[in-house]
């Protein structure tokens, strides 16, 4: 299956993300992982990455296109992919629509999590990340980690990053709003946006989200 994944900053979608590629068998590809992975190797990309990062925008579609489209050809997403903060914005949707149409491929289901407002907020400030793993996420309120500011899963070092002050999620908020939200009418045209409320319990997001990717799936994937 191609499945993108779409939501405000806090739905939970790398969580979910994580989970369901799991359960799919196909690659989670994270754009905000993969810079995340260039600033702590400090690379070009990763100096230019962090500069609009760290101020809730947007990093230039050029750049961003060029790395998704890397990882995408890579040959454990041959036959499936789960995107994860790719696209965020109709650009970003139309460039890979290309890429996917000149391969002969196309997305399965475009699936949308949705959820209030100052939920998002309070779930993202309070957020702690594992250094280790960006899988791992903690909330000093929601979900504390046993032991403050460690990973409960592998020991790693719990830490709010920089992009998640409560100044910069109004930020990524604005920014999703005006535009990535425009992508999920692009898809809807498409037929392809399944929408389901990312509240409650992490496992019952995820079986929420499997029941509704189903018409689409094959089932023992
Ligand atoms: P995320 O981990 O998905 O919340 O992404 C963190 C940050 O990385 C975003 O706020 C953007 O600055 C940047 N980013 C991630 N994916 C993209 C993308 N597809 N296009 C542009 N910037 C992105």
């Amino acid at each position: 299956m191609r499945i993108v994944l779409v939501g405000p900053p806090g739905a939970g979608k790398g969580t979910q993300a994580a989970f369901l590629a799991k359960k799919l068998s196909i690659p989670h590809i994270s754009t905000g992982d993969l810079f995340r992975a260039n600033i702590s190797q400090q690379t070009e990309l990763g100096k230019l990455a962090k500069s609009y990062m760290d101020k809730g925008e947007l990093v230039p579609d050029e750049v961003t296109i060029a790395m998704a489209k890397d990882r995408m050809s890579q040959s454990d997403a041959e036959n499936g992919f789960l995107l994860d903060g790719f696209p965020r914005n109709v650009k970003q949707a139309e460039a890979l629509d290309e890429m996917l149409k000149a391969e002969g491929m196309k997305l399965d289901a475009v699936l949308d999590l949705e959820v209030p407002e100052e939920e998002v907020v309070k779930r993202i400030a309070g957020r702690r990340t594992c250094r280790n793993d960006s899988a791992h996420v903690f909330h000093v309120e929601y979900k504390k980690p046993k032991s403050e500011g460690v990973c409960d899963v592998c020991g790693g070092e719990l830490y709010q990053r920089e992009d998640d002050s409560e100044a910069t999620v109004r930020k990524r908020l604005e920014v999703y709003h005006t535009q990535t939200e425009p992508i999920i009418d692009y898809y809807k045209a498409q037929g392809l946006v399944v929408t389901i409320t990312a509240m409650g319990k992490v496992e019952e997001v995820t079986q929420r989200a499997l029941e509704a990717l189903h018409p689409k799936d094959d089932g023992d994937k």
